[in-house]
């Protein structure tokens, strides 16, 4: 899965190379890809036809792209292996495209969405108030948003009986953490993953914040500087970013910071990395 640096580099593509083109068509070639779309491929690509593009937005993981002159968005949906492009109307088809948009201009380019598992797509929904699709009105804001309530986040922490990588990795406390960067600041807060979060100090949660805004701002870094080129993409299986990471992924290699092995241990269907030293297991409470 893409982390939420990997979508904002391409939100930031989208911005620079479809923001503000007219839709000319859109070519459905995989049924799956406009699933979420109840009233079907056709209604989908009829519905885009003649509108401008807005400005192409994330909250999260989830990017979606306004349709101007309506209260609709595109809401991409890039699962394991989505993928989106902008190429040359030359450019040979991928292999799994699945999606393609032509635009009413000279510009020579077009945008295809490409995924090999067909788990993502493409859909339009309506805008809530807030001009977020009406699907994902539940999810919560990011840290990367300059209207992420970092006090609110901290009583929820106080509120709930839960553990920190789980409340780091819930949608409706946070959105756009996700299992890499977690344990990432984790590591960096001296922080265990199954830490209780009711007993955090403001301090604590002030810290973790500062940790886990720096790791992404840090991805953004090193993926925006490799990205002018005419090319939007992103797929977390082949690690679009060259990361540097000190805990996730390192299972008996030497902690960065004390030198101690690194473990791996099973968390709900994924690993949590962690130094036993630098981040100390809760003691079981009797
Ligand atoms: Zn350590």
């Amino acid at each position: 899965m893409p982390e939420l640096p990997e979508v904002e580099v391409v939100r930031r593509g989208l911005e620079r190379w479809v923001a503000h083109r007219t839709v000319a068509d859109v070519e459905v070639l995989h049924p799956r890809a406009v699933r979420r779309h109840i009233a079907g491929a056709d209604d989908f690509a009829h519905r885009l036809k003649g509108h401008h593009i807005g400005t192409p937005s994330r909250r999260g993981k989830y990017l979606w792209l306004p349709l101007e002159e309506t209260n609709q968005s595109v809401l991409a949906h890039l699962g394991m292996s989505g993928q989106l492009l902008v190429q040359p109307h030359e450019a040979p088809d991928e292999k799994h495209l699945r999606i393609r948009v032509r635009f009413a201009d000279g510009q020579g380019t077009e945008l295809r969405f490409v995924d090999q598992r067909t788990f993502g797509g493409l859909s339009l929904h309506d805008n809530t108030p807030e001009g977020l699709p009406d699907v994902i009105a539940h999810i919560a804001r990011d840290p990367l948003d300059p209207l992420f309530d970092d006090e609110a986040f901290h009583q929820a922490l106080r509120r709930k009986r839960t553990t920190i990588k789980r409340a780091l990795l819930d949608q409706s406390l946070i959105s756009g953490v996700g299992n890499i960067y977690a344990d990432e600041a984790l590591w960096r807060a001296r922080v265990h993953y199954e830490r209780p979060t009711a007993n955090f100090t403001r301090p604590r949660t002030a810290e973790l914040l500062g940790h886990v805004r720096d790791v992404m701002n840090a991805a953004l870094s090193v993926g925006g500087t490799s990205f002018d080129s005419l090319y939007v993409n992103v797929n977390g299986e082949s690690g679009y970013f060259d990361r540097s990471l000190d805990a996730y992924g390192r299972e008996g290699l030497p902690c960065k910071r004390c030198g101690t092995p690194m473990r791996r241990r099973p968390w709900m269907n994924r690993s949590s990395y962690f130094c036993p030293t630098c981040q100390r297991a809760p003691r079981v409470s009797s």
